[in-house]
C-alpha cells in the first residue's frame, strides 16, 4: 500500500508523473482529473497557476514552470480534500499570556472564523502577531479543520515552524518551501511560502497570510490567484501586516474585509522613532562619512551591537571593506538575498558572536533581535520605500528590557518616503496611547 498522504489534500498533480495504481486509489477517494488548460474569452489559461499561456510559446505554461513543466495537452489530478485529522479537545500547549489588546484581537479572529469572513490584522511591528493567532489555530484544529500559515518569505516560514510545532505538539505540521527537503504530506497545519499555494486547489479551511505586503507577494498576480484558489469555498483568509497595502484597506472600507488593529507592541512600550540625520556629503566621503563614522565609533565604545541597512549589495560590500579597514577589531558579517549562508550568519548575530550585521532590505522583516541599534544608510534611496523604512525601524526595541533601542536614518535628501515613514510611526504611537 502506498502512502497516499503524500498526494492527498487538494494537491494539483501532473497525471503523467503518477503511477496508475496510485491514480486508481486517489480517484476512489474522490480526486478528480482535469485538463491542464482551460479557455476563457478565447485565451488559454493554465489550470494549475491560473495564468494565461502565451500564444507565441503556447505548448507549455511558463508561469509555473519551476514547479514542473505542464504541457497544454497534459492532464492534472486534483487530489481529494477529504481528510480525517481525528479529534483533539485541547490541541494547544502554549501557555504564554496575551496582553489585553492582543486578547481582544484574538477574539475577533475567532469570530471571523465562525462567521467565515476574511479578515485583516494590522498590527505594528513587534505586536506579537503570531501568538495572537494561536487561540485561532487551536479553535481550527479542535474543529478538525485544516489550516495553512503562509508567508512570501522563506526565512519567516522557517522561523514559524518550531514555534507552531512547540505550541501544537500533537498536530501534524508540515513545512514546505522551494528549498525544503521535507516531502509533502497532507498535514493538518501547513507552513509554506505563498509560492507553494500554486500547487493546491480548495485545500484549506483557513488560510493565514503573513507579511502580505512584502516581496514577492505584493503585486504578483499569480500569487494572489494562488491565495484565492487554495482556500475552500466555505472557508476564510486572514491577512497579517504591520504595513498593509492600500488595496486591502480599500476592501475594508468597502465592507469586504474585517479588520483588527493593534497599535501596541506586546511589551506595551512605543515604537522607537527614527532619528534623522542629514548628510552634507555622500556616505563614502573620506571613505566613510565622518558623521556616520562618529556614530559607529560611539557604538563600538559602548559595546553596543548594531544593524546597518544598505539600499543594495555593491554599496554594502564597499562599506564593509572600508569599515573593516577602519575598525579592524570589529567583528561583523554581511548578508543579502544572494547569500546561501544567510540563515547561519543571522544565527551568529543572534548569538552575539558578532557585533555588527550589514544587510539589505532582505532583513527588513521577519527577524527579531534583542538590544540592537538600527541604522539605515542612504535612507533616501529608491530601494527604501515608506513600508521598508517602517519595517526596518521595527527591528529595534522588540524586547521588553531594551524597548528604547535607537534607530538612525542617514540621507542627503529628506524625501517623501522618509517623511511618511516617520509620520506613520509617530501616528501609530499616538494611536497606541489615545485610541
Ligand atoms: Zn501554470
Amino acid at each position: 500500500m502506498n502512502n497516499l498522504n503524500e498526494f492527498l489534500g487538494g494537491r494539483i498533480l501532473d497525471l503523467k508523473t503518477l503511477n496508475p495504481e496510485i491514480v486508481g486509489q486517489l480517484l476512489e477517494l474522490g480526486s478528480t482529473i482535469v485538463p491542464a488548460t482551460f479557455e476563457k474569452q478565447q485565451q488559454l489559461f493554465c489550470s494549475r497557476c491560473l495564468m494565461r499561456i502565451n500564444n507565441n510559446n503556447g505548448s507549455y505554461c511558463r508561469s509555473c514552470l519551476n514547479m514542473g513543466k505542464i504541457n497544454t495537452t497534459d492532464q492534472l489530478l486534483i487530489s481529494s480534500t477529504r481528510l480525517n485529522f481525528g479529534f483533539q479537545k485541547r490541541p494547544m500547549t502554549w501557555n504564554g499570556t496575551l496582553t489585553q489588546s492582543q486578547q481582544k484581537v484574538s477574539k475577533e479572529l475567532i469570530e471571523a472564523f465562525y462567521n467565515q469572513i476574511d479578515h485583516l490584522i494590522w498590527a505594528v511591528t513587534g505586536a506579537g502577531k503570531t501568538e495572537m493567532t494561536f487561540p485561532l489555530l487551536s479553535e481550527i484544529i479542535s474543529s478538525g479543520k485544516r489550516v495553512a500559515f503562509c508567508s512570501p518569505r522563506v526565512d519567516v516560514c522557517i522561523e514559524l515552524f518550531p514555534r507552531i510545532s512547540d505550541a501544537f505538539p500533537k498536530t501534524t505540521i508540515g513545512l514546505f518551501h522551494g528549498k525544503s527537503e521535507q516531502p509533502y504530506m497532507a498535514t493538518q497545519i501547513v507552513i509554506a511560502t505563498t509560492h507553494q499555494l500554486v500547487r493546491f486547489e480548495k485545500a484549506f479551511d483557513v488560510l493565514i497570510v503573513d507579511e502580505v505586503d512584502s516581496y514577492p507577494l505584493a503585486g504578483n498576480i499569480m500569487l494572489e490567484r494562488a491565495i484565492d484558489k487554495s482556500v475552500k469555498e466555505i472557508g476564510n483568509t486572514y491577512y497579517l501586516s504591520a504595513t498593509p497595502p492600500k488595496e486591502l484597506l480599500e476592501k475594508v472600507t468597502a465592507g469586504q474585509l474585517g479588520i483588527s488593529k493593534l497599535y501596541q507592541r506586546f511589551h506595551g512600550h512605543p515604537l522607537p522613532e527614527p532619528k534623522c540625520h542629514l548628510l552634507y556629503k555622500a556616505t563614502n566621503f573620506l571613505k566613510i562619512n565622518p558623521r556616520v563614522k562618529f556614530t559607529i565609533k560611539k557604538l563600538l565604545n559602548d559595546n553596543q551591537r548594531f544593524m546597518l541597512f544598505f539600499p543594495n549589495i555593491p554599496q554594502m560590500k564597499d562599506f564593509e571593506k572600508k569599515l573593516q579597514q577602519r575598525f579592524p577589531k570589529l567583528k561583523l558579517i554581511s548578508v543579502s538575498s544572494k547569500d546561501p549562508d544567510r540563515l547561519k550568519k543571522v544565527q551568529l548575530f543572534r548569538k552575539n558572536q558578532v557585533q555588527a550585521i550589514l544587510t539589505t532590505t532582505i532583513l527588513e522583516r521577519g527577524v527579531t533581535f534583542k538590544n540592537v541599534t538600527v541604522i539605515v544608510i542612504d535612507a533616501d534611496s529608491q530601494e527604501f520605500s515608506k513600508t521598508s523604512l517602517i519595517q526596518i525601524a521595527g527591528r529595534a526595541g522588540r524586547a521588553a528590557d531594551t524597548y528604547d533601542d535607537e534607530v538612525h536614518f542617514y540621507y542627503q535628501n529628506y524625501n517623501i518616503q522618509i517623511k511618511m515613514a516617520c509620520a506613520e510611526i509617530k501616528y501609530l504611537n499616538w494611536c497606541a496611547k489615545n485610541v
